[in-house]
């Protein structure tokens, strides 16, 4: 039985194996793919007091760091089931089961991509889906923004400030993000809003992207933008499917958290891009996974026998 059972490797869980073993508690981490979203990442300029860093590496160094310390590291497993209780049990997919005092759901989220050709190829090379990491990365340039809802409007209104021009293209006839963002939006000299378009396309050049095209559902015509940056902006899912039922989660799928990490369940504690903790990020990430082993240890001093 382990003390505290982290579900998930990405930055989160690292950080709450981290802080567990560093408690002198049997700590395991159970992952399907341990390095998370930052395997997927290229360049990271926003991780404080690392100017620059790429995401394979980091997701190296968290593996290594977690492994200084005694940890059961099950990598390329995945969690199918919670079983509360007062020893908390995770159902594996391969069959196998493990119990835990508490545990610590790091499940992290994926976004949702728009599925069309080009988009995969140019993935990191013009196609980006964060504009907090990546905007800088377009300055002067001019990019799209796929999605009026308000993370695609606040995306657009943030990126405004930064690149030349944003094209904003939205697939219904009108934006459905809050009206104070929609105002704000038309404020803006540099943006242009294209409604009833459904993308097609990510064109490129072969090593970047060079543009998009698009439907005009009204018309039937098809469009081609001239750009440098697309930022697909059409929701972030969080991998909580196997929770359903037995965790509280948000309308949007998120579990659930109290400021101390703590979810509907007792002994059983949630970090990271996972939960209702706004903004998806790194250094958040981590934050809230040390929060979360911190206050599952805090738990076990109040409820185990010693
Ligand atoms: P994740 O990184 O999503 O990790 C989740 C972990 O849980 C993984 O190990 C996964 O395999 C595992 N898992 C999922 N389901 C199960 C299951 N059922 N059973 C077992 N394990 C499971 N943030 C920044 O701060 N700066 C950046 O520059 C930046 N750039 C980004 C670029 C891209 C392309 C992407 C996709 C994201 C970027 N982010 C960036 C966001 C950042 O990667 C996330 O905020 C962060 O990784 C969240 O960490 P997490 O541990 O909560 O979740």
């Amino acid at each position: 039985v382990f003390d505290l059972l982290v579900v998930g490797g990405g930055p989160a869980g690292a950080s709450a194996a981290i802080y567990s073993a560093r408690k002198g508690i049997r700590t395991g981490v159970v992952a399907e793919r341990f390095g998370g979203q930052v395997l997927d990442t290229m360049g990271i300029e926003n991780f404080i007091s690392v100017k620059e860093t790429e995401g394979p590496k980091l997701a190296a160094a968290l593996e290594q760091h977690v492994k200084t310390y005694e940890v059961d590291v099950m990598n390329l497993q995945r969690a199918a089931a919670l079983v509360p209780g007062d020893i908390i049990e995770i159902k594996l997919a391969s069959g196998a089961s493990l119990k835990a005092k508490s545990v610590v759901l790091a499940t992290g989220a994926r976004w949702r991509e728009m599925n069309v050709p080009g988009e995969k190829e140019y993935r990191n090379r013009g196609v980006a889906y964060c504009p907090h990491c990546d905007g800088p990365l377009f300055k002067g340039k001019r990019v799209a923004v796929i999605g009026g809802g308000n993370s695609g409007v606040e995306a657009a209104i943030d990126l405004a400030g930064i690149v030349a021009h944003v094209t904003l293209l939205e697939f219904d006839t009108q934006l459905r993000a809050d009206a104070v963002l929609q105002r704000k939006l038309h404020s803006l000299p540099n943006v242009t809003v294209i409604t009833q378009a459904q993308t097609t396309e990510v064109t490129g050049d072969g090593t970047k992207v060079n543009g998009l095209r698009y439907t005009d559902r009204k018309s039937g015509e098809s469009r081609h933008v001239e750009l440098e940056g697309i930022f697909v902006q059409i929701g972030l899912l969080p991998n909580t499917d196997w929770l359903k039922g037995t965790v509280a989660l948000s309308n949007r799928g998120e579990i659930e958290v109290d400021a101390r990490g703590q979810t509907s369940v007792p002994g059983v504690f949630a970090a990271g891009d996972v939960t209702t903790v706004p903004y998806k990020q790194i250094v958040i990430a981590m934050g809230e996974g040390s929060k979360a082993a911190l206050s599952a240890f805090d738990h076990l001093i109040r409820t185990s026998a010693p």
